[in-house]
């Protein structure tokens, strides 16, 4: 049988599959004799058996039984003991760091007997103990027996009311006396059961309450958000109380060893006194900065940097994390490496290769392309006019631009109209988080860096402002107030999270640093600490990796655009969005052509264009490959829609046009139930004569033009949707005498997309015909799971999801079970038959972070992907290689 539960003093950091972040922590800080208040962790394994089974595993019980024996032992007190009892929390903790989970239950092991003794304990403090009491059936009804957590606190505030206060620390002892019969009413009326008062059965309760938390709605939205799999369960910890209530001489607080936001080293955190637990995140009393401590008690202070700056050098890493002071002695109750905003993580990177505690490949390791991403957002113009109306704290980095909405539920809905908003809130909490999800950006006018919005909003990479004080935030009247202002729901904010910044109506947004230093325009050493820690980063990425990065484009100015950015040539360019616009014209009279002659006239008018727009795209990219792909889409694409069509024809009736009438039978000619699988890429080429050898025509002598110029093209000739050698032979044949009849000392290369399972399971064959593979991912995922990307995200795919079909749309990350042993198969077949084959990827896989590390893997020559993703790709085929 395994084993279920661990003392802190029997895990250790590397544990978090099983133990949860939470639980493998305590033990670290444990072990590195930090002071932790003894404990132990229930398993993850128990968590998924019992959500699997419907019960927990033989065996656990008697397992908690023999820990919670040994900490009564080591205690010297037994759980809820009445003279004097011993007090535990029962924490959540998962492998990643959930907002989402359940909250935490503390001081249980209290009832009506033990709360005396407490007192008694506490050297008569009533107020400490019945406060304690109240807190536990708060806290315990709401996250155990699922009461509505407002009812507790609306009676809160009625007691407060009564004495005409608003701050907690007026209520005396009998106040909170008469609270903890209120409360037991409102459990008995709620949840139809007295409060237990069996200490045992409380931290039992509270063991599964913390199990079942793992399927809430809200734990559920927040893995699917951050792509965590759904099958990891929780551990849980019990670990024995140490009271930040118990007078001015103790509080509870939060740190971190370095600014999340900007890196630096220096004191960060909040501290509240005489307080429990959340108190601090919560936004109940006006916290103090950390820095503030060293007044009020500057012992524990000084222990308290002492220990951030070990665990620092313990894990390399920033860390973040919660503490208690009881009368003056010092308690850590969690740390885990602290999330960050995308900035500070390549700032961090940095900072800590510099401070030798980590080397260079580590330091890229530290960052990912999302964050890059994130950093290539674009900002607010600086130098256009703005109103601003108050600054918070710059919670969370970005420009957002958006109508106000007060509620989750509002921005839900308006998202749902493609409408952008700001999310206004007092605060927010774990129930906000689908509204969070759901705004472009979000706006609090209370609580730090530390606070649930965020924290929240960090994780997401979204745009967050917190504690704008000056905010009059009325959410039930839906206003904000500021001086003379008013602000309704619908009205427009800009937010800052750079800065902080909030301003009334729409700033506009201009281009970030980052990208700045990726077009040339900023050279690294003016930019910034930020830009500067990027371009090392990017440099040691670049000097790693092995896969050569490419862009998908298809005009000069995207070229150029790429080229800046990076890009070592051109993965994917296409063809048809060059027959858009005027062009649409001469593409129609190809289609309707009834005769060679006609047909070769519309050919003939289209060449002189194609020409021109290959030799600019040759030009930008000069020196580097150019794969340019042959007319792909089905060709009713080109023309009107049959519906539309057929009605103006009806309505005009015998006044109809000669071309209309042709155009319609042309669209009925050409319609086709599944144009997806239909007349469409190499089929085209062989069906209509003269379409592809006009292409590569154009293709050869732009490149003959380029060559005259004194340039290097290096054009590639690729073959869209081929599944058969045969296919690919004759297209190659066509191909092959238009090169040699233009001549003019220009080579191409020429080869395919693999795109259809035929063709991957076949590539041993067409390899003999192609210079190079490309694999089109797009197409490869739609063939090879039956389904279309145009039609399946709106229709099955958020149920797929939920049922945990996919952790993640595969056309958003490459599926390497299905989709991704093609692929391999490819590789090895192709190579087989030609070693030097040139492979690579043009899908937008090619710049998906985790679809990047594939490619790697499966020895691709290059990705390809849009111009803006090549960063992305060069830094995650970096991370790949380090
Ligand atoms: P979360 O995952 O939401 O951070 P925690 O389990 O860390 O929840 O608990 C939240 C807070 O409750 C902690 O930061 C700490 O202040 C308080 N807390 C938890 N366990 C104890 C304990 N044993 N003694 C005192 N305070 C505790
Ligand atoms: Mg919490
Ligand atoms: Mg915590």
């Amino acid at each position: 049988m395994p084993k279920f539960v661990y003392d802190f003093t029997e895990g250790n950091k590397d544990l978090k599959d099983l133990l949860g972040g939470k639980g493998a922590n305590l033990s670290e800080m444990t072990n590195l004799g930090l002071p932790v208040p003894p404990g132990f962790t229930i398993t993850t394994e128990a968590c998924r058996h019992y959500l699997a089974e419907g019960k927990t595993p033989d065996g656990l019980t008697a397992e908690i039984t023999a820990k919670l024996t040994a900490l009564e032992d080591s205690m010297g007190k037994q759980l809820g003991q009445a003279d004097d009892p011993l007090l535990v929390s029962v924490r959540s903790g998962a492998k990643f760091s959930m907002p989402g989970m359940m909250d935490t239950v503390l001081n249980i092991g209290l009832n009506d007997d033990s709360v005396l003794g407490l007192a008694k304990q506490a050297g008569g403090n009533d107020r400490f103990a019945w406060d304690s009491y109240r807190r536990l059936i708060q806290m315990f009804g709401k996250t155990v027996l699922g009461v509505d957590g407002e009812l507790f606190e609306e009676a809160l505030e009625e007691a407060k009311h009564a004495k005409d206060t608003t701050d907690d620390l007026d209520l005396d002892a009998d106040d909170f006396r008469r609270l903890v019969e209120t409360f037991k009413d409102i459990v008995r009326e709620q949840a139809g059961r007295e409060f237990p008062g069996d200490p045992r059965e409380q931290m039992d309760l509270a063991i599964k309450a913390v199990f079942d938390s793992w399927n809430a709605d809200r734990a559920v939205l927040y893995r699917r958000q951050e792509r965590i799999p759904a099958d990891l369960g929780t551990a849980v910890n019990v670990c024995s109380m140490v009271f930040g209530n118990l007078g001015m001489d103790s509080g509870t607080g939060v740190a971190f060893t370095r600014d999340p936001a900007s890196g630096h080293q220096g004191v960060y955190g909040d501290y509240l006194q005489n307080a429990q637990g959340e108190d601090v995140v919560a936004g109940i009393r006006n916290t103090v900065p950390l820095a503030d401590l060293e007044r009020i008690n500057a012992d524990v202070y000084r222990q308290l940097l002492a220990i951030m700056e070990k665990l620092e050098n313990h894990y390399l890493d920033l860390c973040d994390i919660e503490f208690t002071v009881e009368r003056g002695k010092l308690w850590m109750l969690q740390t885990r490496v602290g999330k960050r905003t995308a900035a500070a993580a390549f700032r961090i990177a940095c900072q800590l290769s510099d401070q030798g505690l980590i080397d260079l490949d580590e330091a890229v390791h530290r960052v990912n392309g999302d964050q890059l991403a994130q950093l290539m957002f674009p900002r607010f113009d600086a130098k256009a006019p703005k109103n601003q109306i108050a600054k918070g704290m710059n919670a969370s980095p970005g420009a957002a631009v958006g109508k106000v909405v007060f509620s989750s539920e509002a921005a839900v809905e308006a998202a749902a109209r493609g409408e952008k908003t700001i999310l206004v809130r007092r605060e927010t909490n774990p129930d906000d988080l689908t509204g969070m999800i759901a705004a472009q950006g979000i706006l609090t006018s209370r609580g730090g860096k530390t606070s649930h919005a965020a924290v929240v909003a960090r994780g997401m990479g979204k745009t967050c402002v917190c504690g704008a004080e000056e905010l009059d935030v009325d959410v039930k009247n839906k206003v904000i107030r500021v001086g003379e202002t008013v602000i309704r729901e619908g009205d427009v904010l800009s937010i800052d999270g750079t800065s902080g910044a909030v301003y009334l109506g729409e700033v506009p947004v201009s281009d970030s640093p980052v990208v700045q230093y990726f077009e040339g325009a900023l050279a690294p050493g003016d930019g910034d600490e930020l830009v500067q820690s990027v371009h090392r980063i990017m440099t040691h990425a670049d000097a790693a990796r092995r896969l050569a990065v490419r862009a998908n484009a298809d005009t000069p100015e995207d070229a150029a655009r790429a080229r800046r950015f990076g890009a070592q040539g051109i993965g994917l360019c296409r063809t048809e969005h060059m027959f858009l616009g005027e062009r649409r014209q001469l593409v129609e009279d190809l289609i309707l052509a009834t005769s060679d002659a006609e047909r070769v006239t519309a050919l003939d008018a289209l060449a002189p264009l194609q020409r021109a727009d290959f030799h600019g795209i040759l030009k930008e990219m000069d020196g580097l490959p150019v794969t340019i792909r042959l007319i792909d889409p089905p060709l009713h694409e080109f023309l009107p829609d049959l519906t539309e069509l057929s009605v103006k024809v009806a309505l005009a009736g015998a006044d109809a046009s000669e071309k209309d009438r042709r155009l319609l039978e042309a669209v009925h000619r050409l319609h086709e139930q599944n144009p997806m699988l239909g007349l469409r890429g190499v089929r085209l080429g062989l069906v209509i004569p003269g379409l592809f050898a006009m292409q590569v025509r154009a293709i050869a002598e732009a490149a003959a033009d380029r060559l005259a110029e004194g340039g290097s093209p290096r054009p590639e000739i690729m073959i869209p949707l081929v599944g058969s050698i045969q296919e690919l032979e004759h297209a190659r044949e066509e191909a092959e005498g238009v090169l040699a009849e233009v001549g003019g000392g220009v080579e191409a290369l020429i080869g395919t997309m693999i795109e259809l399972p035929r063709a991957a399971l076949t590539a041993g064959q067409i390899a003999e015909g192609a210079e190079f593979f490309s694999f089109g991912t797009n197409d490869l995922t739609q063939t090879t799971w039956g389904f279309s990307r145009d039609d399946v995200e709106a229709s099955f795919f958020s149920r797929y999801l939920d049922l945990g079909i996919f952790g993640v749309s595969p056309f958003e990350t490459l599926d390497r079970d299905g989709v991704g042993r093609l692929v391999r198969i490819a590789v090895e077949e192709g190579r087989k038959t030609r070693p030097g084959i040139k492979l690579g990827v043009c899908g937008e896989h090619g710049g998906d972070p985790e679809s990047v590390h594939f490619f790697h893997e499966v020895g691709l020559d290059y990705v390809s992907c849009s111009p803006f993703r090549v960063p992305v790709a060069r830094l995650e085929a970096g991370r790949a290689s380090v």
